[in-house]
């Protein structure tokens, strides 16, 4: 191990928790992209700060035999990806569907705390402008759609059907919820809300225009990720170049005509953005 996969390893503390994601440490960021015994050993870390956390007992629960305690599913989401090589949106569905690597990935993300508190940085914003209604578009295991339902919201959580989705309905049933989690092509198209979530899903996408155009008439508020702000280690699923040359944050604002973000003191590290007309 040489002395700069010493000083990586050191700062693994710090990354986990970092406020600006990879802002403050690039230098790590560029060697565990390129050190596999790195990456190896911060997959490692990752696992034993969730190890006490109820989501990863709710996984083993789910799971049963199935459960791969330290599965480095940064790794292998990035290897799928790379094999798959998915060129059109069907291809992106089919991969998103079937992935059990992104399951474990949403799971550790949380349960780790590398995750961002969303939650606790809107709910605030949404209860001052009194959202009672949410859709969740892109849920995946649930990390803000439970927490919402428990904060009193109702949420529809909207996703495809695969191993993320199975477990959050695994998930919402042992919570008590009755929330629906529908398909994409399956939200009702006349139904409205008070506010869209989507976090983490935007550069999914393959088409932002096409997948929440028609949703984005029938809310007030949006929010999503402050995408000024780079998280995650190398290994996620790279995300698309960003188009017309603008910051991608204010994308959504293109349809959602008359929004602004709500500003607070400290904007810039905020991890998401609230968008939509003041009430
Ligand atoms: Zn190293």
């Amino acid at each position: 191990m040489s002395d700069s996969c010493t000083s990586a390893r050191n700062a693994f503390g710090s990354y986990l928790q970092a406020a600006d994601g990879r802002g403050s440490h690039a230098a790590l960021h560029t060697h565990l992209a390129g050190c596999p015994g790195c990456r190896a050993a911060w997959n490692h870390y990752r696992w034993d700060h969730a190890a006490d956390s109820a989501l990863l007992e709710e996984l083993q629960d789910f799971l049963g035999a199935d459960y791969t305690p330290y599965r480095d599913s940064s790794a292998e989401l990035a290897a799928t990806w790379r094999r798959a090589d998915p060129q059109t949106p069907d291809e992106v569905a089919a991969f998103f569907r079937s992935s059990t690597a992104y399951l474990y990935n949403l799971i550790i993300w949380q349960a780790s705390g590398n995750r961002p508190d969303y939650c606790a940085a809107a709910v605030p914003i949404l209860r001052a402008q009194k959202v009672r209604t949410v859709v969740g578009y892109g849920c995946g295991i649930g990390n803000d759609t439970v927490p919402l339902l428990d904060a009193g919201f109702t949420v529809t959580g909207c996703d495809y059907d695969s191993p993320s989705t199975r477990f959050l309905r695994w998930r919402l049933r042992r919570h008590g919820h009755d929330a629906v989690v529908a398909e994409p092509a399956a939200l009702p198209c006349d139904a409205t809300y008070d506010a869209l979530w989507t976090i983490d899903t935007l550069d999914h996408l393959p088409d932002i225009d096409a997948a929440l155009g028609p949703l984005l008439q029938r809310v007030r508020l949006v929010v999503c990720e402050n995408l000024a702000v780079q998280r995650g280690v190398s290994g996620k699923i790279p995300p698309p170049p960003p188009r017309r040359g603008h910051r991608r944050d204010v994308h959504p604002l293109r349809v959602a005509s008359a929004a602004r973000p709500h500003r607070r003191d400290g904007d810039d590290l905020d991890p998401c953005r609230i968008y939509g007309s003041r009430t």
